[in-house]
């Protein structure tokens, strides 16, 4: 699904149905909406708070929004350790270099990442992961979006 960079406020639009656009997954710089042209879902990405931009477009979907749980960092450790314990069941497989490249290269042009987070370890804000590039090396880690070369 087409996945196309849009502000907080036209995420507010739509919610109000008073935007409507080609449908795909629309990241903003705090929510996300995907959405297939009739209907949409909507989420906090991980470690973000519902923005001002969103309250002002959107109050009834901040509030909403406010009112999911969102990822706590244990929460987000916890999914790092469960892929870590996948890779250790799976006999610690790493890829090769070439593949670790790709899958570089697959997040560098993703506008879920974040490169400069977590000093540098980078972070992937998709509502899924929110790995840092350490997930690039594990032979058993997929992207949640389809990004990565299979
Ligand atoms: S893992 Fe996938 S969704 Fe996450 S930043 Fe990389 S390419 Fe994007």
């Amino acid at each position: 699904m087409r996945v196309r960079e849009v502000a907080d406020e036209e995420i507010g639009l739509l919610y109000r149905r008073e935007w409507l656009p080609e449908p795909g997954h629309l990241h903003g710089k705090t929510v996300w909406a995907v959405w297939d042209g009739r209907t949409a879902r909507y989420g906090v990405h991980p470690g973000c708070t519902v923005s001002d931009g969103l309250r002002t477009s959107a109050p009834e979907l901040a509030a909403e929004l406010a009112g999911v749980a969102m990822p706590t960092a244990v929460e987000i450790a916890a999914r790092g350790m469960v892929a870590f314990a996948r890779w250790a069941a799976a006999g610690l497989p790493v890829v090769d270099e070439p593949t670790r490249q790709q899958r570089a290269a697959a997040c560098a042009e993703c506008p879920r990442w974040d490169a400069a987070a977590r000093g540098g370890l980078g972070h992937c804000k998709h509502p899924g992961c929110g790995c840092t590039h350490l997930k690039w090396w594990l032979a058993t880690e997929r992207c949640p979006d389809g990004r990565w070369p299979a």
